[in-house]
């Protein structure tokens, strides 16, 4: 292989340059088809070929070189002008006589009382006469007179040149791929697959591999599930000695009953933590629905039979939120609670305490070199928020210890299945009673002196308000109102003293001290970026006004909204927006319309696709490049039995070596997940 190939895979981060074949294009053109250019308009694009009539170099007033050829189309009378900025890789040579295949976009350029059609810049390639004339057809090219597909490119790393290498290693290498699993009538070989991906006949074809490849992609997704779930049940908890009574003693002090619902998820936890395998659940529960007391459930079971426990939370004002609840609830029954944040560390790396504890952290917490005393069970909170790799990091700061993951942004049953097939599932159906459902309104920015009016009425009232906005600072580019501009100009209108601010670039302790105002009611307006999104709780605000509510999307609105109706009182939420398209009233009509946050999740999926729910490389799983979710879901239930039965017969995958190869580090993540 050629070196230069190399090392253009490098840069496209493949070790080597068949890595490229793994390189799928983001998207085609039909370059196959000609085209009268002249009946075209402006802007369309077109494929054309014909012949250099003429050709000539120019100089722009600020002696910029441009070349100029004119190009008889083959078939017609015409004559189009192809034109170039130069570039300094594009050689100048005599052309005339030659053929040319082009393809860009049509431009009109008005001459006098004549319009001239030109071409801007086409991709072209040059056809030796004989090439033409005497074989009577073009050559194949990767380029032109094709469906062409086009790649996601990086830095420095040209379209035409990577087209071209990947061609070349087609055309020249004898490439095998083998199928990678046994397959029953498959209608197009992965080998086939591969290829037609690249260099297609037709868009159809296109589909028919993608479709080939996604089924291929899903099973080694399932495969690294599947073993990880396989693992997971061999490995065997180590207990700790003591006993207390902490659960019934939590149950006689705190303000209110446990629902049905909440009861029911404390129950498949107790039943968990009697195996002897570690527990590995996923809460799932809408926002407001009272995870934290079923998260404190869990932390005290564990403590109970003598192993510590630690709640992980994604921002360090929920974890500062939850240390504080915790500890109020749980220091008077005997339980220590510390907090571990970037900002609030112990000296040294080892946590200390021989009490029975738990500890409350974020990221800081699992950090490589922190070491949890005597750790048997960890809760994520807002598991949507870390990667796979920090939950490994958190198992790993025990000896197979249980593990709690919760998440308030529903998510559609089938994905469910398919990203957390290695968990067990409970979920919250229901509110904690007397909740009224938050009524939610459409405003444009012309009747924001309404909402600040009713703002100021509900603050006589002793309630209060959060003012979200989409950016921390003002931005040239998009004209947006930015935390920082709503701060002083709500500062204007309810008075220095009235508003707080909080967003995610402030310091830990400043921070902490606007939601401690907040909290205790001292100021009544909250200004806030989605920071406050996850987890806060402040039964006494009854009011969410998001500006630019568009730039959001319906899931993360859902969860701004959550922050409001925690109490007895009706709450609003009023999302400010221009809705200057059809597409993005509708979205933000669907929030008023329905408060169901899992109706609102299949919406945003649909709209959205999963990256957008689950965060990319948030589901820990192999990120998926040729498999599209929503559209490929009904593939994913296949995969799934062809991935059980791969693994029944071949734990190890020793006689599917493809397989293995291809899943690569997955593999060993599995391994590892379900190891520690
Ligand atoms: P989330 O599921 O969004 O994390 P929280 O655990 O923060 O919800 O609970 C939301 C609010 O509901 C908190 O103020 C909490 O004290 C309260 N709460 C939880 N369970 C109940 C219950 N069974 N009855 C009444 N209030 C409850
Ligand atoms: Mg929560």
């Amino acid at each position: 292989m050629k070196k230069s190939f190399t090392n253009l895979a490098k840069k496209l981060g493949y070790e080597d340059a068949l890595g490229l074949l793994y390189h799928f294009p983001r998207r085609y053109e039909d370059r196959s088809r000609w085209e009268d250019p002249f009946l075209l308009d402006e802007g369309e694009q077109v494929t054309t070929f014909g012949k250099v009539v003429d050709q000539s170099i120019k100089f722009t007033r600020s002696s910029k070189k441009i070349i100029e050829i004119i190009l008889q189309i083959e078939g017609s009378y015409k004559a189009l002008k192809l034109v170039w900025f130069v570039q300094r890789y594009m050689k100048w040579s005599d052309w005339k006589g030659k053929w040319v295949i082009a393809y860009g976009r049509m431009t009109w350029k008005s001459k006098g009382n004549k319009r001239e059609a030109q071409m801007m810049h086409p991709e072209y390639e040059v056809v030796e006469p004989e090439e033409y004339e005497e074989a009577g057809k073009l050559k194949m090219s990767p380029h032109l007179n094709r469906i062409t597909p086009v790649y996601p490119l990086r830095e420095k790393v040209k379209q035409k040149a990577l087209r071209a290498t990947i061609w070349e290693i087609i055309e020249k290498e004898q490439l095998v791929f083998p199928e990678l699993y046994e397959h029953s009538q498959p209608r197009m070989s992965r080998g086939e697959a591969m290829l037609a991906i690249h260099f297609p006949e037709s868009l159809e074809e296109v589909e028919q591999a993608r479709r080939r490849l996604a089924l291929d992609e899903l099973v080694c997704m399932e495969l690294a599930l599947v073993r990880r779930r396989m693992l997971a049940a061999k490995a065997v908890k180590v207990r700790g000695s003591q006993q207390y009574d902490l659960v019934n003693t939590l149950r006689g002090v705190l303000p209110f009953q446990l629902t049905e619902a909440q009861l029911q998820a404390c129950r498949e936890i107790d039943q968990d933590l009697s195996k002897e395998i570690p527990m590995n659940r996923l809460l799932q529960g809408d926002v407001g629905s009272g995870k934290t007391v079923v998260a404190l459930h869990a932390l005290l079971r564990s403590l109970e039979s003598g192993k510590n426990g630690a709640l992980l939370a994604p921002t360090e004002i929920l974890a500062n939120q939850h240390f504080k609840n915790i500890k109020r609830l749980v220091e008077p029954i005997g339980v220590h609670v510390e907090l571990h944040t970037r900002n609030n560390r112990f000296s040294g790396e080892t946590l200390f305490s021989s009490q029975p504890t738990i500890y409350v952290g974020t990221h800081a917490l699992i950090q490589g070199k922190v070491v949890i005393p005597n750790f048997g069970l960890g809760v994520i909170d807002e598991q949507h928020k870390f990667g796979v790799l920090q939950r490994t990091a958190l198992l790993g700061k025990g000896e197979a210890p249980d593990l709690l993951v919760m998440t308030a942004t529903p998510i559609p049953r089938t994905l469910c299945l398919t990203v957390y097939g290695d968990l067990d599932v409970s979920v919250i159906q229901h509110l904690p009673p007397g909740r009224k459902v938050v009524k939610t309104v459409l405003r444009d920015r012309s009747s924001l002196h309404n909402v600040w009016d009713y703002i100021k009425k509900e603050n006589a009232r002793g309630r209060q308000a959060y003012v979200v906005y989409p950016l921390v600072e003002d931005s040239e580019k998009i004209d947006l109102k930015s935390v920082k501009a709503g701060y002083e100009e709500l500062k204007e209108i309810f008075g220095e003293n009235q508003v707080g601010i909080v967003h995610g670039k402030m310091d830990a302790g400043d921070k902490d001290e606007s939601m401690q105002k907040f909290r205790s009611g001292e100021c009544g307006v909250l200004v806030a970026t989605s920071v406050i999104e996850v987890g806060v709780d402040v039964p006494n605000a009854t009011i969410m006004v998001i500006e630019h509510a568009g730039r959001f999307g319906l899931a993360q609105l859902h969860q701004l909204r959550g922050r409001v109706g925690r109490g007895a009182d009706q709450s609003y939420c009023i999302l400010v927006d221009e809705m200057e398209s059809i597409d993005s009233w509708k979205r933000l009509k669907i929030m008023e319309q329905t408060a169901n946050g899992f109706e609102l999740a299949e919406e945003d999926f649909k709209i959205r696709g999963p990256g957008n729910i689950l965060g990319t490389e948030q589901s820990g799983l192999p990120p998926l490049k040729v498999a599209r979710l929503p559209k490929d879901l009904p593939m994913i239930s296949k995969a799934k039995k062809l991935a059980e039965k791969i693994l029944d017969s071949d734990p190890e995958l020793s006689e599917h070596e493809g397989l293995k190869k291809v899943l690569g580090h997955y593999w060993t993540m599995a391994e590892e997940v379900a190891n520690n």
